[in-house]
């Protein structure tokens, strides 16, 4: 069948819905939903699909490697990440294997266990978060972790990884429990870059004034 639909110039096409995902607005430091702790996801349904979805869409347009479900708005133990594009050296296993990052990233993480085995070495590294437009810092973590987690149709999972997928899933799970990245800055790094967390924090609130006015 060859259907086509013909639109007279000048009428706009009409929107298909789930055609492409909206990007999503990205809420900014300190809006109180980042100070929320997520609720477990328990409804593994279409919508939540959706949601995964639509975050990683609006991560990839916001140029991120994560993103916590806080982040637009909805506090969920829900996060995503992308590191296909990262300049990195990482290792993984999932689920006992090693497939290539194509076959499972985008990664969707519900209800993600964060653990670290004792004696697991630190490192520093400059990280960035969405919700602080071009504010960033030099945070030590530890250099490798696994975690359980449910991906998008609830199927459990078990991630081992190291450097930078460590790292962002990291800093991911800590927004789900509503830790900022600022919270993890050593006391002299927090200090640089206070003035700027300050005025981010104004130009949030100015604008969420301006929105209700
Ligand atoms: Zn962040």
């Amino acid at each position: 069948m060859n259907q086509s639909i013909d639109l007279p110039a000048g009428i706009r096409r009409p929107t298909l819905p789930n055609i492409r995902p909206m990007s999503l607005r990205i809420v900014h430091y300190n809006e109180p939903v980042l100070r929320t702790k997520g609720e477990k996801v328990i409804t593994f349904d279409a919508a939540l699909a959706e949601l995964a979805t639509e975050m990683v869409e609006t991560m990839h347009e916001a140029g991120g490697i994560g993103l916590a479900a806080q982040q637009v708005g909805r506090p969920l133990q829900l996060c995503v990440v992308d590191l296909r594009e990262a300049d990195a050296e990482f290792t993984w296993e999932i689920d006992g294997a090693r497939p290539p990052l194509d076959l499972f990233m985008p990664l969707v993480l519900a209800n993600p266990k964060l653990s670290v085995a004792p004696g697991t070495s630190e490192s520093s590294l400059e990280e960035g978060c969405l919700s602080f437009p071009k504010i960033r810092g030099e945070i030590t973590r530890p250099e490798a972790i696994s975690v359980k987690f449910q991906d998008e149709r609830g199927v459990p999972h078990q991630l081992a990884c190291d450097g930078l997928f460590a790292r962002c899933i990291q800093h991911e799970i800590d927004h789900l429990n509503c830790v900022l990245f600022i919270e993890r800055m050593a006391r002299a790094t927090r200090a640089e870059i206070d003035e700027a967390v300050k005025t981010l924090a104004r130009e949030t609130k100015a604008a969420a004034k301006n929105k209700s006015s």
